[in-house]
């Protein structure tokens, strides 16, 4: 009965944050995107029905450290509680993980100089806030901040506070988010504590970023606070209670479904990043022609659905993790016998909140809601240490936590995942020691993959296409090669719609018909959100898309809706693709589309192909754009719109140095000045990027 009241405060938050949203959404049309306030939706503030104001929450609680997260793939989140429970196990600090949008920050000005807060900051995009951290952004660097207690030169002189940066360097606004997060608050006269860390995605360093990084500022903040450094001990988060009464067959328990609404068995929106719509897939095929490479083509059915997209957008697919590896990892934790018993998970302490909804099983949680498959971090082998299964693993264990040399010269290198290395390193012995509360800390939860929309929200609103390559990737030192965790899902999928009655890509397996076979029929979980990534409101104005493999996806929607905008009768401006793959007869996806578009567009249209491995001298689509110079500059003079899509790491930055050529030679300016005029054009929308 306690729980259902709970929930009845829940169902009654969500509406007023339904409410609220709302109605933010018409008094400020600034708000960019529309899914960054629907995580009040699960907030913590929310469920406790408590105060937004995070130093009365601190105050409340008895914490004296805030540890603040801007995340959007999990990874900042990550690290902010591998903080807190560092603070707490090694120094004895009163630590609670805080999402950025559950608070508000004009009351930063009244957090006691005795206390600190920590602020782990994604950036993303082109130097973008993460979703949960857009209002905060908004705030801190807003023209007019009011602070709760005045303006006077240094409000936020009793502020101290700590901070890291998770960032990558192959994009232009490199770590952004936290350099400017850092200057701000100093600029309102807050205090810094150790260095601002960055971690650097792009480099593969971000975990070495980060471990590095801790340790100074726990020095310095040790020294700041007079904290006493203590032997670490292990302390769980969550406790796990067995339900007796309870089996897999009773109605209330969690199989998977992400929330009480799909446990009861009715779909009801807003579907957002925590409330996804089990979609059909209306018909799903491969692109192409060779036999060890695959990339799917789905089409997903949101006409169910309160779901709406507009050319450009980028829907989620929340995937299930791959039989063959729940197994692993339930065997090697000594689980498997006990995989269907129900469990009841609950945090121990107030701030923390358990990532999934129980009472739930372990096989359910290992499938559906941790990221059982991503490179195990050196930190959490130094935490897992000390639950091995014999003296002789725990010394192999804690040498591989703590050099960084030997993890890479023995492990690291090979990207084990979680089970894989405790199979690695433990000789045949079975991890039953491990606490469960530490994998529902120490791992991340699984992630939703986010897609370029591959079709037109003008042709098919209610159908919304993807454009998939599947993960396969070879590992040096290791025999079999990664598959990705969602890619493989979705060719799993394909296998089964397309008549195959066991499906298993690569001899993997998936429970398909998901919990309690409600995605039957081919369902996949998925929501939508929406991007900047947008066509010229004027379908006259040129435009020219830079688009090989993979990220020709959302040039497929742009040019479908062109295409069916000519048809229409509607005058349509020039419209380029530069299209590259390795050869015209194994991957060139679209290749028939594209001539049916060509029909309608005719000499609007014009597809360039770079084929790497047709001839002795490998061409990209890069090569083929220099090719085009005069006539590309010329279309730029028109106010021609430029996007590039996919590749993050080489290809666009290619592409960026080989337009600033264009330019520069084109109106006769040196390369820097050309440089300029691309920033420009990135700022006013003329140049856009969809990477990843
Ligand atoms: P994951 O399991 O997530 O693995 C991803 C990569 O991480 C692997 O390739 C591998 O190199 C590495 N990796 C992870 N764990 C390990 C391990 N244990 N050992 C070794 N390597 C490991 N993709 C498309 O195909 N089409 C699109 O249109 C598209 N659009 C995107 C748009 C945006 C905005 C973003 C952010 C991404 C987009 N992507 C797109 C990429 C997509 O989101 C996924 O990242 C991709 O499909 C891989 O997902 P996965 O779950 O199969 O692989």
């Amino acid at each position: 009965a306690e729980l259902d009241t709970l929930d009845i405060l829940v169902l009654g938050v969500i509406l007023l944050g339904t409410f609220a949203y709302l109605t933010k959404g018409t008094l400020w049309a600034k708000q960019k995107d529309p899914y960054a306030n629907a995580a009040y939706l699960n907030g913590n503030a929310a469920r406790a029905g408590k105060t937004r104001n995070f130093v009365e929450k601190m105050e409340e609680s008895g914490k004296n450290c805030i540890i603040f997260y801007g995340s959007q793939t999990g990874t900042a989140e990550d690290y902010a509680s591998r903080l807190a429970k560092e603070g707490k196990s090694r120094f004895g600090l009163e630590t609670m993980v805080a999402d950025l949008e559950e608070y508000d920050f004009d009351a930063m000005d009244t957090l006691p100089s005795d206390k600190i807060a920590f602020f782990v900051m994604a950036t993303y995009g082109e130097g973008e806030p993460t979703d949960n951290a857009v209002e905060f952004y908004e705030f801190i660097n807003g023209d007019d901040v009011a602070f709760s207690q005045g303006g006077e030169d240094a409000p936020l002189d009793n502020f101290h506070y700590v901070a890291f940066g998770l960032g990558n360097n192959t994009y232009e606004h490199y770590n952004s988010m936290v350099r400017d997060v850092d200057r701000l608050l100093t600029k309102y006269g807050a205090h810094r504590i150790g260095n601002a860390g960055e971690g650097d995605d792009g480099a593969g360093t971000m975990e070495e970023d980060f471990l590095a990084w801790k340790e100074p500022m726990w020095a310095a903040l040790a020294a700041h606070m007079g904290l006493e450094e203590r032997e670490a001990v292990y302390e769980p988060v969550f406790g796990i209670t067995v339900r007796e009464g309870l089996t897999p067959q009773s109605p209330e328990v969690y199989l998977g479904e992400p929330n009480k609404m799909h446990l009861e068995g009715a779909q009801k929106g807003p579907f957002n990043a925590h409330n996804p719509y089990i979609a059909p897939i209306a018909e799903s095929y491969e692109l192409f022609k060779v036999k060890d490479r695959n990339c799917i083509h789905l089409e997903i059915d949101i006409s169910g659905s309160t779901l709406s997209y507009t050319t450009g957008d980028h829907i989620a697919i929340w995937p299930t993790n791959a039989g063959d590896e729940v197994d692993r990892f339930l065997r090697i934790t000594g689980l498997t016998d006990k995989r269907e018993q129900v469990i009841s998970v609950k945090a121990l302490e107030p701030t923390a909140k358990v990532p999934f909804p129980t009472p739930t099983t372990y096989d359910a949680i290992v499938r559906y809601h941790l990221e059982i498959g991503a490179p195990v971090s050196r930190q959490f082998v130094s935490t897992l240490a000390a639950f091995a299964p014999n003296e002789e693993i725990k010394t192999e264990m804690t040498k591989l936590g703590s050099d960084k040399d030997y993890f890479h010269e023995k492990t690291g290198s090979q990207l084990l995942n979680i089970a894989r290395l405790l199979e690695h390193v433990g000789n045949g012995e079975t991890w039953d020691k491990i606490p469960f509360s530490a994998f529902i800390e120490g791992l991340t939860k699984l992630q939703p993959r986010y897609y370029s929309i591959s079709s037109s929200s003008h042709v098919q609103p209610k159908k919304i296409s993807v454009t998939a390559v599947v993960e396969s990737s070879m590992v040096v030192g290791r025999q079999d090669p990664f598959r990705g965790v969602a890619t493989n899902y979705l060719l799993a999928l394909k296998q089964k719609q397309n008549g195959d009655p066991e499906p298993s890509p690569f001899g993997l397996t998936y429970e398909l018909h998901g919990p309690r076979n409600k995605y039957d029929g081919i369902h996949v979980p998925v929501h939508v959100r929406h991007s900047n990534f947008k066509l010229p409101s004027d379908p006259a104005k040129p435009i020219i898309m830079i688009g090989p493999g993979t990220g020709v996806a959302p040039f497929r929607g742009f040019i479908q809706e062109r295409a069916q905008q000519a048809r229409e009768g509607i005058n349509v401006g020039r419209t380029i693709l530069f299209f590259g793959c390795r050869k015209s007869t194994e991957d060139f996806m679209y290749e028939s589309e594209f001539e049916e578009y060509k029909k309608a567009l005719g000499d609007k249209f014009e597809l360039v192909t770079a084929f790497s491995r047709e001839s002795s001298k490998k061409v990209y689509v890069q090569h083929r754009l220099k090719e085009r110079s005069a006539e590309i500059s010329d279309l730029l003079s028109q106010k021609a719109f430029f996007y590039v899509c996919g590749d993050a790491a080489n290809m666009a930055r290619e592409v960026n140095t080989v337009l600033a050529q264009i330019i520069a030679e084109g109106r006769g300016v040196s390369e820097s000045k050309a440089e300029e005029i691309v920033k420009n054009m990135r700022a006013a929308n003329q140049y856009q990027e969809d990477v990843w």
